[in-house]
């Protein structure tokens, strides 16, 4: 499977939830609030021998009235209409922000399949700002080209899909598997490659225990089985082995 990680650039967060760009050159963490995270914000596309999967939307900001994703998939030299499908981790807001696009009506791959845990988009609604944009989730509520996921399952026969209940209550992890190679993408149950070395229970997760242990189970049979680890916010290592990271 080809792996294309999109990176939409380096952000800090802190506690108002704002990602504020931060340039790897010239700026430093001093600048920004104590207790300010460094965050890459990084969708994937995956091409397996049946789709072009996309992993996660980004942040939904546009250039020059663009869609800053589909540029980058443009720039990988895809086209978005050649998506097939949508695979979305939860619905926070630097996941989801570019299911739809321009006033929020319309979706920004109209040719694909979304696949979304219907109680994700319940509680996101019910949540609301700061977490979830639900402006921008709207267009999904009636859209035809949406799949309703409710629990685990697996779509078309090799991705699988578990409800974690750790960063979010019904955030979803997938492992994506075709001949003897397995990707897993753990959204932000697995952020960054340092949280699967290290015991780190976070305060912004809803149960940031279940996460990290979750995290070193995933790590350790991830290396029995030479998954393939994706990482959304990592500012390095967007995809690695768990015996080379
Ligand atoms: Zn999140």
């Amino acid at each position: 499977m080809r792996i294309i990680p999109l990176s939409e650039g380096s952000f800090t967060i802190d506690k108002t939830k704002l990602f504020v760009p931060y340039d790897l050159q010239n700026d430093t963490m001093k600048e920004r609030t104590a207790g300010s995270l460094l965050v890459e914000i990084q969708p994937f596309i995956i091409v397996t021998a049946k789709d072009i999967l996309l992993l996660d939307t980004g942040l939904g900001f546009e250039k020059d009235g663009k869609l800053q994703l589909h540029k980058n998939i443009m720039d990988a030299g895809i086209n978005p209409a050649e998506i097939t499908k949508v695979l979305l981790s939860h619905l926070h807001k630097d996941h989801a922000g570019a299911v739809g696009i321009g006033n929020g009506t319309d979706l920004a791959f109209p040719d694909a399949t979304y696949y979304v845990q219907r109680p994700e988009f319940s509680f996101a609604f019910e949540k609301g700002f700061p977490s979830y944009i639900t402006d921008e989730l709207s267009c999904l509520k009636e859209a035809k080209q949406v799949h309703w996921l409710d629990g685990n399952g697996t779509i078309d026969g090799y991705i699988d899909y578990e409800i974690t209940a750790a960063h979010s209550p019904f955030h979803q992890v997938f492992w994506i598997r075709e001949d003897h190679e397995i990707l897993f993408f753990g959204g932000d149950d697995a952020p960054q490659l340092q949280q699967m070395k290290h015991r780190f229970a976070a305060k912004y997760d809803y149960d940031g225990k279940k996460a990290m242990e979750l995290r070193q189970q995933w790590w350790k049979k991830g290396s029995e089985e030479n998954w393939t680890f994706l990482f959304y916010h990592d500012i390095k290592t967007p995809h690695t082995k768990a015996d080379k990271g």
